[in-house]
Parts: structure tokens; sequence; C-alpha cells
């Protein structure tokens, strides 16, 4: 018995497309330095696969968000280096989004994470540490330059630009910043703050800069400085809102009908009887639902393929069960056992999330952990 005899549905996720993704973005960003951001668990995919895969294929600058993710990601980069021929002579070198938390700080110095510092009291906190273990600890800042959600807002980048011994025992290793509308190429924003980042990088110490995530690698030689960080594109996502992406899908989803009928005009499906139907219809249940990141808000206005064959979600979703409109199918075609594409070629992660009126982000962070996952692996 293998899990996928025993689990609902296959997960496949194509490491192989992942590698191909992290070298076109490479080469587009070249010669700017192309990192890989694997926060939550690699997008929810898993970064155990994913970022030993990277590695393998040259990545060696890795972001996450949080301390715990990093000493995850740590773990198995040491693992993937051991196991590997490669004469190695120094580290990936990992960055934590979220800083460094006072409680968690000999974590970065014992594991050799780099914090981002997104405050006056932080750089303080971290130039403190570098006192007291009498060696300059590498970090990076990052700068607001007009999202407001984390960063040095500007009257304390003003501050430290003023009192730049603050920044005397620490070893800056990157200034960066994040874009807020980098996914619609028009938006005035766009260029507002790469000018902004421009200056505020020259008032720091020389240190490599960075501005781009994913859909900041297509904006333009201008928005790619030393280091871009793409995530979601990574993983098959769409550059530009609401465009088809150019990138290699990732993820397939697929889930085994459980049971199929027939209803008549007026007869309703699933919870709160949502759907009626408006003439006989052929009704497929498979047994993925909410649980497993089926957002509920796919509930009549989803959809699943079989064989290329578009067929609409019908009815609520439930925890563990989604219905699907087949009448179009040929009878013969879906029986329990046949497999409805929820992800995948036909229907990839961006068009699910503009059915589910959400970002593929989210659809992906949700994907449950109940699928049998098939990795697919990197070529080497
Ligand atoms: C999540 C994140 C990224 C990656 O963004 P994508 O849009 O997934 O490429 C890069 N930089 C920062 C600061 C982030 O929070």
């Amino acid at each position: 018995m293998t899990r996928e005899d025993t689990a609902g549905a296959v997960l496949s996720i194509d490491a192989g497309a992942i590698v191909t993704n992290w070298r076109a973005l490479r080469d587009r960003a070249a010669p700017a330095e192309c990192a890989a951001v694997v926060k939550a668990d690699a997008y929810g995919l898993g970064v155990e696969q994913v970022a030993p895969a990277l590695w393998a294929a040259g990545c060696r600058v890795f972001f996450v968000a949080t301390l715990d993710e990093a000493i995850t990601l740590r773990w198995c980069l040491q693992r993937a280096a051991a196991e590997s021929e490669a004469e190695e002579t120094s580290p990936p070198a990992i960055f934590v989004l979220n800083g460094a938390p006072p409680t968690g700080q000999m974590e970065f110095v014992q594991y050799g994470l780099i914090p981002v510092l997104n405050t006056l009291d932080e750089i303080g906190a971290w130039a403190s540490l570098s006192e007291a273990l009498d060696c300059r600890l590498p970090a990076a800042i990052h700068v607001d330059t007009g999202m407001a959600r984390l960063g040095l807002p500007p009257d304390e980048f003003a501050r430290l630009c003023a009192e730049p011994d603050r920044l005397s025992g620490i070893a800056l290793g990157l200034v960066l910043s994040h874009l807020a509308c980098a996914d619609a190429p028009g938006h005035p924003l766009n260029h507002k703050q790469r000018a902004a980042f421009a200056t505020a990088r020259s008032r720091l110490p020389a240190a490599p800069a960075s501005l781009a995530a994913s859909s900041g690698v297509f904006l333009g030689d201008g928005f790619l400085f030393d280091l871009v960080r793409p995530g979601y594109a990574l993983y098959g996502g769409s550059s530009v809102a609401g465009e088809t992406s150019p990138m290699q899908g990732v993820v397939r989803l697929e889930a085994p009908v459980l049971q199929v009928r027939q209803i008549d005009t007026g007869e309703s499906v699933g919870y709160g009887a949502s759907y009626a139907a408006s003439g006989p219809r052929r009704i497929a249940t498979v047994g993925v639902g909410y649980a497993d990141g089926i957002l509920r808000s796919l509930g009549n206005c989803g959809a699943g393929y079989i064989g290329g064959w578009r067929v609409p979600i019908v009815g609520r979703i439930s925890m563990d069960l989604t219905t699907f409109d087949v009448t179009g199918v040929d009878d013969q075609a879906v029986q329990p056992g046949t497999l409805i594409e929820l992800i995948g070629p036909h229907h990839p992660i961006d068009e699910v999330a503009r059915e589910a009126g959400t970002i593929g982000y989210e659809i992906l962070t949700s994907l449950g952990n109940r699928y049998a996952r098939r990795w697919l692996s990197a070529a080497t």
C-alpha cells in the first residue's frame, strides 16, 4: 500500500518545472542574482523537496518568513550539500523576512541565518548582539518605499541616515524593499517606489540591493538591481494580474469520482440546496472539499476537467466532498474512479483563483495535507 492507494486524491508537484522556472527567471534577471522565496513551506508545496532541487540548480540565496522556517531550511540544505559531490565553500544564504525576534537571536547565530531588520529597534538589538559577541553579524535592512507594511518607515529611515553609527557594528549584506503593485505594470506606484528605493540605497553603506519579487522581474531592467526575489513565479504563477502565466505549471491536482447519479428537474445538490437542476442532470462527486483547500467560494462557480472537458462545480463545497455537473460528458467517460482534474494544465492556479475570487498564492498555500503528494523530480 502506498499513500496513493489510501489517500483520496493525488497532488502531483513537478520539481523539474520549478527548476525550469527558476532558470528562466535567473536568465531574465541576469546579471542580477536570482534568489528563491520558499516561505510558507515553499508556498504550500514542500520546502524539503523544493529547496534542495533549487540548490542543485545553482540557487544560493533563499528567503523565508520566520525563524522556524529558516531552521528547517538550513537542515534540508545541509543534508542536500552533504549528499552531493559538489565542493561547497560557503553555505547558501538564508534571509528571514520577518526579522529576528529577541528570544530567537542566538538561533540566528547558531544556524548562520540573516535577519531582515525592519525597525530601528531591531537594528539596535542586532548591533548590541554583535557587540556582545564581538563580531559583525550579517543583516539585511528592509526600507519601506510605499507599502506601509514592513520595513523602516520614512521617519526611521531619516534617523538612520542622520545617525549612520547605528549600523557600524553590523555587516550589511542586503538592502531591500517590496513593491505594492508590481502585478499591475502600468501602476504609477511602481516607478515611485523604484525611485524612492534608488535614493534610499544610495544613502546607506554600500550593500547589494533588491526590489523585485516575481512580478517585479517583468517590470524592466530598472527594477532588477543586484538581486531578485521571486516566489510565486517559481511555482507557476502569473506575474501580471489577469494574464496567462509564462511560467511552467507545477501543480496538478486530480481526484477520483466516488459516485455518479442522475437528478431531475427541480432536484437540488448539496448543503443549502443552493443549486437546483433546470433539467435532467448527471452529478459526479469527488472526495475533496474545503478541508483540502478547495475554497468554499468555488461553490457554484468553480470547475474541473475530465479529459479536457470542463465540468462545472454545482452546489456548495463540503468539507470533504465536491459535486460536478458531468451531463456533457459521455456516460462511459465518467465512472467511479474517473479522475477529475481540479488544478492542472487545463485549469491553472490563476484560473482557479479567479473563479474563487482570490489569488493563486492563496490557492497554493491552502492545499491541504490529505493528498498523496507525488513528486516529479528534477532532471539532474
Ligand atoms: C513573499 C515575498 C516575496 C516573494 O513574492 P512573490 O510575489 O511570491 O514573488 C518577495 N519579497 C518579500 C518581501 C515577500 O514578502
